[in-house]
């Protein structure tokens, strides 16, 4: 993967590869991304999965037609989520998580904090989370729909440096490959536009929600929040040798920004500020130079009313905005921690979401 330095990865397994026959798990094609994981995790990266495969792998559990009714789809992904994260778990020796969400959970602004947060925590524990779409209970409105965009936004969300489609093409072409032998693979894409999306087709397989034009959609949702994205051939288990030799393959787009630059033209140019939270001249040193979250002990004054998850300014004793970012708390919340410990939290308000107020990596001083 030349010139690819990454630090976070998202890497997203799809149907095609976790159900090849389409009504049953099968590890035929993950022991080579189960291995590469394995490597990465050694050499001290971070990945998160996005597999899919839940209502292929029940398929065979719960009675249908010719064609499933909704209810039955959220019955075979019920049961077959359950068989997918035992299929992956049994490649690892170190525990697998599981986080199903919908749409609606990543448009909530709490939901999106918490969803942060409990990845946050199980990276931090040495473990892998495996998100999936919670097609239980989604709706078609409620849903991403697919888990190309879906890994997209956990790439986002997890604040990844990288998001890996693995998928059965071997990246992008000129052409569509299956019906003409001269299509020639694009290694590159520096640019996503028209151009390139004229170059998807639709899916061919039965059983995969996603072509290539929801790779290339997730590919243009990541690239310009500063994520790298990739896509390869997950039945190609020399693919995943050439990524540990860190050899390019597959399809790259690139990203338009810098992680860092791209959130913080995010934090500074999207969110709109619902409050203040003044900070003491120690905490206001520690953001500026230090590169540190803001914790309760610095906050001397909260203003506005604002609910966790909405954007703050923080100020300094003179009122001038030196930061903005996240909030872990509501205003009441933390009018009753201001000026205390972290570890006071608990006992204060009863529970503790977060150490921090704002994490640094929600935080773009300014
Ligand atoms: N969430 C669906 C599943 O696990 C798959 C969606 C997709 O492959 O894009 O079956």
């Amino acid at each position: 993967m030349s010139g690819l330095d990454w630090h976070r990865a998202v890497i997203k397994v799809g149907s095609a590869l976790i159900a090849p026959d389409g009504a049953q798990c099968s590890g035929q094609y993950l022991l080579p991304i189960a291995r590469y994981i394995n490597e990465c995790r050694q050499k001290g990266k971070e990945i998160i999965l996005v597999s899919s495969g839940s209502v292929a792998a029940g398929r065979g559990l719960v009675a249908h037609g010719e064609l499933p009714i909704i209810a039955e789809k959220q019955a075979m992904a019920a049961v077959g989520q359950m068989k997918m994260m035992q299929n992956w778990q049994r490649f690892f020796d170190f525990p697998c998580a599981q986080i199903l969400v919908t749409h609606d959970d990543l448009a909530d602004r709490k939901r999106y904090i918490n969803i942060q947060n409990t990845i946050r925590t199980l990276l931090d524990n040495g473990i892998l989370p495996i998100v999936n779409e919670n097609d239980s209970v989604a709706t078609k409105e409620l849903k991403v729909g697919d888990n190309d965009n879906l890994a997209a936004l956990v790439a986002q969300v997890s604040s990844s440096d990288l998001l890996m489609i693995c998928s059965d093409i071997d990246g992008l072409f000129t052409k569509d490959p299956r019906s003409n032998p001269d299509a020639e693979l694009i290694p590159v894409v520096d640019k996503i536009d028209e151009s390139i999306y004229a170059l998807a087709g639709g899916t061919s397989n039965k059983i995969a929600t996603g072509g290539m034009r929801t790779k290339i959609e997730a590919a243009e949702k990541a690239t310009e929040q500063g994520i790298n994205t990739m896509i390869v051939n997950g039945r190609d288990s020399q693919v995943f040798d050439l990524l540990v030799a860190e050899k390019a393959v597959g399809t790259v787009f690139t990203r338009q920004a810098s992680p860092q630059k791209a959130r913080k033209n995010w934090l500074q140019h999207s969110l709109k500020v619902k409050g203040s939270i003044t900070v003491d001249a120690g905490a206001s040193k520690a953001l500026n130079s230090a590169g540190a979250s803001l914790l309760s002990i610095g906050i001397t004054a909260i203003d506005g009313r604002f609910i966790k998850g909405d954007a703050v300014n923080v100020c300094d004793a003179k009122g001038n905005i030196i930061a903005k970012g996240i909030s872990q708390y509501n205003n009441s919340e933390l009018s009753q921690i201001k000026g205390l410990q972290s570890k006071k939290i608990l006992e204060t308000l009863g529970y503790c979401p977060s150490e921090e107020v704002i994490h640094r990596d929600d935080l773009v001083v300014i």
